[in-house]
């Protein structure tokens, strides 16, 4: 009989990668999802297929099905959408782990957590070791969100610790491509959408801050991976592209990319953004040999085709 695998967040930028990856595979796929920030036009070509289903669940709420791997990526991942109603995005991390914990738990099932760089704060480490502790503001308006991420990973070893379950937890750097939201607000579908409309190029701050930037199939081809791993080996494990860059050299890339005449523009910098971020991968060579193939300019042309298919609709 095939795996059942349920992807938490399926609907979403990731999970909708994810679902149509796995479903390939030969995998049974079951996505939950709340359509907080995903939709299901993402996963609208798998509809049809036998081994998809879509459930309209939220992970705060209990869930009982029966599956064999559980991918658990439920939770807004964008500023604007995270500080929302950011009581609930603190929910939705910390309830939603436990709720699919206690499934691994009950059905056996391995689980893999979709953590992320924010865990390390505005960090004073560069690039960034899984053996750095971070240096997050607990009382922020970004901490709902990285607080919420750095209990569950806490969950996650203590589910591992106390009751024996098979735990991956993924530290997800920046990661982009199709099927982001146009209006997600993160930074790359932000200039994408900006520079093909004709619109300012929105740079917050004075643009110097650096990211990392994941084109969204080779961290997809990283989970698959990782999920395969030794039950030994729980993570927690940096999966991102080490490749830096300011956000100028981002906005200028989108630019030239998409031929647009947008200007730049400067707005303030929002509270407790980090000045610079960038993975240590070593960890995800040595043990999933594993390493991003897909350069900035690659993906960017990608997504930018589209944004343009999206916008023309
Ligand atoms: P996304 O917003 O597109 O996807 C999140 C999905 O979770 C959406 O479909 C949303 O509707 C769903 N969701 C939110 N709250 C829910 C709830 N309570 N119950 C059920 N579903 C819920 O974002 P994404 O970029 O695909 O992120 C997926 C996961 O990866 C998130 O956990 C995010 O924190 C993590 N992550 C992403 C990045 C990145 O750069 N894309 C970086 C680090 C971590
Ligand atoms: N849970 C769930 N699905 C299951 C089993 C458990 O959603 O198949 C939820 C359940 O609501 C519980 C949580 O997971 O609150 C944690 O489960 P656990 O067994 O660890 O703890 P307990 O049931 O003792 O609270
Ligand atoms: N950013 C920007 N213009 C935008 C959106 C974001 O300059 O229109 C900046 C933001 O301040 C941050 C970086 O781009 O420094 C990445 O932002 P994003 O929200 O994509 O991800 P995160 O801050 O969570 O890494």
């Amino acid at each position: 009989m095939e795996k059942r695998v349920l992807v938490t967040g399926g609907a979403g930028f990731l999970g909708s990668h994810l679902c149509a990856r796995l479903v390939k595979e030969g995998y049974e796929v079951l996505g939950v999802d709340n359509f907080y920030t995903g939709r299901r036009r993402n996963v609208a070509s798998l509809m049809t297929n036998p081994a998809f289903e879509l459930m309209r669940h939220d992970v705060t709420f209990p869930l009982y099905v029966e599956v064999d791997e559980i991918y658990n990526l439920a939770c807004p991942a964008s500023p604007i959408h995270y500080q929302f109603d950011p009581v609930q995005t603190t929910k939705t991390s910390v309830h939603g782990a436990i709720n699919m914990l206690g499934l691994a738990k009950r059905v056996k099932a391995k689980i893999l957590q979709a953590s992320t760089s924010e865990i390390y704060g505005d960090p004073s480490v560069h690039p960034q070791p899984e053996s750095y502790w971070g240096n997050v503001n607990p009382i922020g308006t970004r901490s709902c969100y990285d607080e919420g991420k750095r209990c569950a990973e806490t969950l996650f070893f203590d589910y591992h610790r106390q009751h024996g379950l098979k735990i991956k937890v993924a530290r997800i750097f920046n990661t982009y491509g199709p099927n982001m939201h146009p209006h997600d607000g993160r930074v790359v579908s932000n200039f994408i959408v900006q520079a093909l409309s004709g619109n300012p190029i929105t740079i917050y701050g004075d643009g110097s801050q650096t990211r990392s930037f994941c084109y969204v199939d080779d961290l997809i081809e990283a989970f698959t991976r990782l999920m395969a791993t030794d039950d030994a080996i729980t993570g927690p494990i940096n999966l991102g592209n080490p490749n830096e860059f300011s956000m100028l050299e981002l906005a200028e890339e989108v630019r030239r990319i998409t031929s647009s005449k947008s200007n730049i523009v400067f707005k303030p910098l929002p509270s407790d953004d980090p000045a610079q971020r960038q993975p240590d991968i070593r960890l995800a060579k040595q043990l999933l040999n594993w390493t991003p193939t897909v350069s900035l300019r690659d993906g960017l042309e990608r997504t930018v085709d589209y944004f343009r298919r999206r916008l023309a609709d």
